[in-house]
C-alpha cells in the first residue's frame, strides 16, 4: 500500500509546485484502499476542506494514472501523531540515533530577535555556549507559538555543533511521561533512569504536562537532582511561570526557580514582519511590505499562525498563478484573518445607544436637554471617543454641531461617573461589547 501511495504522490508532485506539494500533499497518509475508494488521512478539518475544494481532482487523476481506475476520495481527520511512530529525540555520541527532527530550520540563525524574546534568546545562547556553567536550570516560559520549542531545538544544534561529544537530549514532557509509564509497565525502570541520568544537556519541553502526575513528578525530581548535582545542564519550557503551574509539587517549583527564568512576550508588529520577511526570503516567496504588515496585523501573537497564513498564501498564489498583491492577499485570507483597524462607525454607536436607552436617534443628536436624553448623549460621545479616532469637533458635528468644549465636558463626566455608577458602567460595557 505504501509503494502504491508513493507512486500516487510522485504523480501529484509532477502536477503541482514544490511548495504546494510540501504543504498539502506530503503530509497525507493512505489509510485504506479498495476497488472504488481511497481513504486518506488528513491532520485537520481545514486541510480536508481545502483539499476537497481545490485538489481533489489532482488526486483522482494521479490515482487514475497509477491504477487505470477512477476512484473516489474520502478524507478522514486523524491525528498524525497516532500514525507516525514517535521518535524519542536523543542526539548523542552514537551517530545512528542522531535526531531527524532537529534540523536547520530551528536554529539561532533562523530565530528573529525582537523586544519580546531578546532576553530568552540571550539566555539560550549563553547556555548553549556553556552548558552547565551559566544558568542552571534555564526555565523558559511564554504563550503558545512564541518560539520556546524553536529556541530549545536551536540549543540542541548549537551544543552539538560546538561539542559533538556531548549527550544532548530533547524531549517533550509528554514523551518523558510516556516513556516512564512504558518503562514501569515493562519493568525497564533501571534503563530509563540510566538514560536520563547520563545526559550532559537535558531539555524538557512543555513541562506543565507533568502537573498533576505525581509519579512522573517524583521521577523527574530525582532525574533533576542527579543531573544538577554533577552540573549537567537542564532546560525546561512551559506556558506559565513555575509558581503559576497548578498541581506542581512545591519542591519542583522551587528547583525550577534556582537558575534563570526567562519569559517570552508576544512579538510586536515589527518583529512579526521581520519573521515573515525572513521566512519568505528563505522560501523565495516575494512578499511586499504592505502584505507583510497586513499578515502581521491579522495575527495577534502566535507565530505558528503567522506561518500558516504565509503557507496558505503561497499555496494559493502558486495554484492560481497569481502574484501576491495586497488585494489577492485580502481575498485569499478573508475567511482566516480579521483585518484590524476596523473601527466601528460613529453612526453605529449612536444607533446602539439610542436603542439601549429607547430614545429616538433624532433626540440623541438633537437639542433637547431633558435628563432622558442628556445622559445617553454623553455616553454616546464617550464611546465614540473611545472607539473611533474622531476628534472632539468631529464628534460635536455628529450631535447637531455641538461645540467641542461640550463634547470634552461630556466625556469627562462619563469618565468619572463610569467608575462610580453601576448603571452607567453596565450601559457602556454592554454597548461596547455589541460593537
Ligand atoms: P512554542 O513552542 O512556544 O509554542 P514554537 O517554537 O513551536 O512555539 O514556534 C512556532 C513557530 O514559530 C515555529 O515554526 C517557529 O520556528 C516560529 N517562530 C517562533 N518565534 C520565532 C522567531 N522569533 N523567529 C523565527 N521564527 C519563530
Ligand atoms: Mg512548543
Amino acid at each position: 500500500m505504501e509503494a502504491f501511495w508513493n507512486q500516487v504522490l510522485n504523480k501529484i508532485k509532477e502536477k503541482t509546485s514544490a511548495h504546494v506539494y510540501e504543504t498539502w500533499f506530503k503530509p497525507l497518509r493512505l489509510l485504506e484502499k479498495n476497488e472504488t475508494l481511497l481513504k486518506i488521512s488528513v491532520p485537520n478539518s481545514f486541510t480536508a476542506d481545502w483539499l476537497h475544494s481545490n485538489y481533489k481532482n489532482i488526486i483522482i487523476e494521479a490515482v487514475f494514472e497509477t491504477t487505470g481506475k477512477k476512484k473516489d476520495i474520502l478524507f478522514e481527520i486523524t491525528s498524525f501523531e497516532e500514525i507516525k511512530p514517535k521518535k524519542t529525540v536523543v542526539c548523542d555520541k552514537d551517530p545512528e540515533i542522531k535526531d531527524d527532527n532537529i534540523h536547520d530550520l530551528y536554529s539561532f540563525e533562523n530565530f528573529v530577535v525582537g523586544s519580546g524574546n531578546q532576553f530568552a534568546h540571550a539566555a539560550c545562547l549563553a547556555v548553549a555556549d556553556n552548558p552547565g556553567r551559566t544558568y542552571n536550570p534555564l526555565f523558559l516560559y511564554g504563550g503558545v507559538g512564541l518560539g520556546k520549542t524553536h529556541l530549545m531545538k536551536a540549543i540542541v544544534q548549537r551544543c552539538l555543533k560546538k561539542n559533538p561529544r556531548l549527550t544532548v537530549c530533547y524531549d517533550t514532557a509528554e514523551a518523558f511521561t510516556n516513556e516512564m509509564i512504558n518503562s514501569i509497565r515493562y519493568e525497564k525502570m533501571p534503563l530509563f533512569r540510566k538514560k536520563y541520568r547520563n545526559i550532559d544537556v537535558l531539555l524538557l519541553d512543555d513541562i506543565q504536562f507533568i502537573a498533576g502526575k505525581e509519579r512522573t513528578q517524583e521521577e523527574f525530581f530525582h532525574t533533576f537532582n542527579s543531573l544538577f548535582e554533577i552540573k549537567k545542564q537542564l532546560i525546561l519550557s512551559s506556558d506559565k511561570k513555575p509558581q503559576d503551574i497548578d498541581d506542581l509539587e512545591e519542591r519542583l517549583i522551587s528547583r525550577f526557580q534556582w537558575g534563570l527564568i526567562a519569559d517570552i512576550q508576544p512579538p510586536d508588529t515589527e518583529t512579526k514582519v521581520a519573521i515573515l520577511k525572513k521566512k519568505a526570503l528563505s522560501r523565495k516567496i516575494p512578499l511586499s511590505n504592505e502584505v507583510a504588515f497586513l499578515l502581521a496585523h491579522s495575527v495577534k501573537s502566535n507565530i505558528r499562525e503567522l506561518e500558516s497564513l504565509l503557507n496558505r498564501l503561497e499555496a494559493c498564489a502558486s495554484f492560481y498563478k497569481c502574484n501576491i498583491t495586497l488585494e489577492f492577499t485580502q481575498d485569499v485570507l478573508k475567511d482566516f484573518i480579521q483585518i484590524e483597524n476596523k473601527e466601528p462607525a460613529a453612526e453605529e454607536i449612536q444607533k446602539l445607544v439610542s436603542k439601549y436607552f429607547n430614545i429616538k436617534m433624532s433626540d440623541l443628536k438633537g437639542k433637547k436637554k431633558n435628563n432622558a436624553v442628556v445622559l445617553p448623549r454623553q455616553i454616546a460621545m464617550y464611546i465614540i471617543r473611545k472607539k473611533t479616532s474622531l476628534s472632539f469637533p468631529e464628534i460635536g458635528d455628529l450631535f447637531g454641531g455641538r461645540d467641542h468644549s461640550t463634547v470634552i465636558h461630556s466625556i469627562k463626566k462619563i469618565t468619572s461617573v463610569y467608575k462610580e455608577d453601576n448603571l452607567v458602567k453596565s450601559a457602556v460595557d454592554i454597548i461596547i461589547k455589541k460593537l
